[in-house]
């Protein structure tokens, strides 16, 4: 039916994630087929083990060795799934390439994702921490998904609600859903698509390209820009992305240091709550650019750390913690990490 992965050991990790860091995994399955994953865990001594689920590796810290069982998800695969009144539902396997994803669906004359175009990683990492850029998250757009349970061996399926999706968040980050091992996902993308210009540099760059009413091609061209200009390539230089959430704290904080601080860049939630910018904190600490070892902040985009070659995770976690310390004593807000330290 399909074929047995090949149980490996000692693997070198360094490929396998964005930042470069040259960790090693005791033990490592490459993950072609859902169905493997029933009988890999069936074994009593890799079920025993710490379990890493590795997609892209590109929302990763990797401290040190890995002492367990790295599952790599590989598995490979996309399909129009079916139709509601209003929307396409398109679905991949959860080893899917994300962008190729959305190209994918682009190609299919489907819009809805283009918003979301050119993060790294894979598609069942998606709705882990409810990945968003431009004005679009992975909840305004999620269908279900198919997760595997290593508690009961079997597959379960869960909704939107089930997923509890907040702003860089799920419930797979989460007791209740920390060990679920995601499968596939499905998207329901709309039939009467329009642009999401909600993000004003994205609806500037189109209208000053000359697309008053741009198609989702030329969405997705804008974002595949704006995103090269800004944001380091990992195959060049190594990093996470944004390595901090952006902290979101209450109208009262929000004003009080708006008074020490007439320039804080912050944007208003629905619920009232106040955004803050976690790049600007960072740069008025005078972190920009600045290096720790072979760690770094990247010079246009303080949000970014980087590996400049040979950093271990813990030279980032240094970094980040001299950062939040910084943060902590001029604003009083603690910085949260948005990758994963394993
Ligand atoms: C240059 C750059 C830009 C980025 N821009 C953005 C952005 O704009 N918006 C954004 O939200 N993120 C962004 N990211 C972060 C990252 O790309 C996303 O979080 C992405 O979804 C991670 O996918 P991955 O496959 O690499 O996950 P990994 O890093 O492999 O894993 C991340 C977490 O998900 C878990 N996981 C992975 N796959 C599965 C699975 N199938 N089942 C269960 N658990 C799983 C892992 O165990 C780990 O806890 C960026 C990263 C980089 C390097």
């Amino acid at each position: 039916m399909y074929p047995e992965p090949t149980l490996q050991h000692d693997i070198s990790l360094r490929d396998f994630n964005t930042f470069g860091i040259a960790a090693r995994a005791r033990h490592y399955l490459r993950i072609t087929a859902e169905g493997q994953l029933a009988a890999v865990l069936a074994d009593p001594a890799l079920a025993a083990l710490p379990r890493l689920v590795l997609g892209g590796g590109s929302n990763l810290l990797l401290t040190g060795d890995f002492p367990g069982l790295v599952l790599h998800m590989a598995n490979s695969g996309r399909e129009i799934a079916g139709e509601t009144g209003h929307h396409v539902l398109v679905r991949a396997q959860a080893g899917e390439n994300w962008h190729g994803f959305v190209e994918w669906t682009l190609g299919q004359g489907l819009g809805g994702l283009e918003n979301l175009a050119l993060i790294p990683g894979t598609v069942g990492a998606a709705p882990i921490q409810n990945i968003g850029a431009y004005g679009l998250e992975t909840k305004d757009v999620f269908h279900s998904l198919t997760a595997f349970d290593p508690a009961t061996g079997t597959l379960r399926t869960l909704d939107g609600a089930a997923c509890r999706f907040a702003y860089r968040d799920s419930i797979f980050k989460h007791e209740a859903g920390r060990g679920l091992i995601i499968v596939d996902v499905t998207f329901a993308l709309p039939r009467a698509w329009r642009p999401n210009l909600r993000y004003a540099e994205l609806a500037n760059a189109l209208a000053q390209g000359g697309s008053a009413e741009p198609t989702a091609r030329q969405v997705a061209d804008a974002v595949i820009a704006i995103r090269r200009r800004k944001l380091p390539d990992p195959a060049v230089i190594g990093n996470a992305g944004s390595f901090f959430k952006n902290p979101v704290v209450s109208a009262a904080q929000c004003s009080a240091l708006l008074e020490r601080f007439p320039d804080l860049v912050h944007h208003r939630q629905e619920d009232g709550t106040e955004k803050l910018a976690a790049g600007w904190l960072i740069d008025q600490c005078g972190w920009k650019g600045r290096t720790l070892g072979a760690a770094g902040v990247y010079p246009k985009q303080a949000l970014v750390l980087v590996n400049h070659g040979g950093a271990t995770g813990a030279d980032v976690r240094r970094l980040a913690q001299a950062i939040q310390a910084d943060v902590q004593a001029r604003y009083g807000v603690l910085l949260e990490p948005e990758p994963v330290f394993v």
